[in-house]
């Protein structure tokens, strides 16, 4: 039986129309596992693709709630149960007014191949809603957030699902989630991660993912006898994950050149100071505000618009959000003598700009072998409630730097070809394995 990658793509977006986002992952991981699956037919059998393409379960819901003014607001949230083969569901939660059904199919989708990777107990799931908390004040954001937990706590549970952060969702939200799940459930137990070190969370939960990003990034040069060290680094996005990847960065000697939010980037030729990263964090996590005031502040370059792909640097890494990453994009950082770039973000290169990446020789990890540092951390931080312990930064931080060699070794092993490393395909097929091998073991379910 040999394996037609196209008729069954065909047949995927044919039954997801409307879901762009989502047939795009399918096709990523599709094609790239062709050779692999005509290689290992018993992979075709049982329809194992045709099962992993479909959720066990999307759950869409109401959620009303009433904002200062007094006045009915009405959102729709999500959670999408892609897949349990290996461990309960694990995912975040966006809140961002773009999420929609497709969005979060995708999100899913790819983060049953992260979890696998990062060789914890962990299925792929996702959620979210439409809310947009940008403007609205913390009593509004408490009020959605428990109008949106009232329904949801039906569905999750620590060895059932357990949603943590994403865009829009961080340690505010995660707050006023656990609380109202607790209250409604009487049950205090590890359900969402990311939660506040005082009450049940992990140390380096905040820092992982962008942490996690550098790791890899590090190994990705280590093979080829590199280092970020005295690198010029292009950084978009200025959340959570561009944060501490721009920390991170920094303290292994880098430069860091730009941050960005939706509306313009910051760019410093000779790199930014620590005392701007401070600023960043200050006016993001706490203030809400935008980056340009950080522009202001310290008398550095603004450019208006969201992309920082046109300056001249060594690596990027792209940390705010999907398809940020245009082929004129990729051409131009080529171009400009980019040799790496490491995705923070999930799926911000386009098809297109993959290919660039792969036509030029072009150093590429894709997200969910590079960022995968934030759900392994949020795995370990299940492990600690299981366990009712608290480990220490240093024990964590070690832990998440195996987790993400691990990650990078096992792309080595399945991608490498000719001495170079195909990322895409050795982590999708590492990734694939050891779900597939599940599927196969459990039965038709
Ligand atoms: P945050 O909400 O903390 O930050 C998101 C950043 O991206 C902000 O700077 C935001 O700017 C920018 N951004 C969001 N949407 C857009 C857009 N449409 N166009 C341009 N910029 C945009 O989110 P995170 O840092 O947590 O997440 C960033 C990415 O990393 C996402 O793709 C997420 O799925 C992925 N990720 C996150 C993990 C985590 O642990 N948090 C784990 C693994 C992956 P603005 O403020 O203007 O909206």
């Amino acid at each position: 039986m040999k394996f037609d990658a196209k008729a069954f793509l065909m047949a995927v977006s044919q039954k997801n129309t409307n879901e762009s986002e989502f047939v795009q992952a399918v096709e990523e991981v599709i094609l790239s596992l062709e050779g692999y699956l005509n290689d290992n037919p018993v992979y075709l059998q049982d329809k194992i693709l045709e099962r992993l393409v479909e959720p066990e379960r999307v759950i869409m819901f109401r959620v009303p709630w009433v904002d200062d003014g007094g006045n009915v607001q009405v959102n729709r949230g999500f959670r999408v149960q892609f897949n349990s083969a290996i461990g309960p569901y694990k995912g975040g939660l966006r809140f961002h007014p773009t999420v929609n059904l497709s969005i979060l199919k995708f999100l899913g989708f790819e983060q049953i191949f992260k979890n696998s990777l990062t060789g914890l107990s962990l299925g792929g799931g996702k959620g979210g809603s439409d809310f947009d908390p940008r403007g609205k004040t913390d009593a509004e954001v408490m009020r959605f957030s428990q109008s949106f937990m009232s329904e949801l706590y039906r569905h999750i549970g620590p060895n059932i699902d357990v949603p943590a952060g994403d865009i829009g969702v961080g340690s505010r939200e995660i707050g006023y989630l656990f609380g109202q799940y607790k209250k409604l459930t009487k049950d205090f137990s590890g359900t969402l991660t990311g939660k506040g070190l005082g009450w049940g969370g992990s140390n380096i939960r905040t820092e992982a993912t962008g942490y996690g990003v550098v790791y890899f990034a590090e190994e990705m040069l280590k093979r080829v006898n590199q280092s970020l060290n005295g690198k010029s680094i292009l950084i978009s996005g200025s959340g959570n994950v561009a944060q501490f990847a721009a920390e991170k960065v920094m303290q292994l000697g880098g430069k860091v050149l730009t941050m960005s939010d939706s509306d313009g980037v910051i760019y410093a030729k000779e790199g930014l100071s620590e005392d701007v990263l401070t600023h960043v964090k200050q006016i993001k996590n706490l203030d809400r505000g935008r980056i340009k005031e950080v522009a202001e502040k310290y008398g550095i370059e603004y450019l208006v618009g969201n992309n920082p792909w046109m300056i001249k640097a060594d690596v990027a890494l792209p940390c705010a959000t999907q398809n940020e990453i245009s082929g004129a994009d990729a051409r131009g950082m080529v171009s400009n003598g980019v040799g790496l770039v490491v995705e923070g973000a999930n799926m911000p290169s386009t098809p297109e700009a993959i290919e660039v990446f792969k036509e030029n020789k072009i150093l590429f990890a894709p997200g969910k072998a590079s960022n995968a540092g934030g759900v392994a951390v949020s795995g370990l931080e299940m492990s600690q409630n299981s366990v009712r312990l608290s480990w220490s930064r240093d024990e964590v931080d070690e832990k998440l730097k195996i987790i993400m060699k691990g990650i990078h070794d096992q792309a080595v092993k399945y991608g490498a070809q000719d001495g170079r490393v195909d990322y895409v395909v050795g982590a999708n097929i590492a990734g694939f394995k050891r779900v597939a091998d599940s599927i196969l073991a459990q039965g038709l379910v």
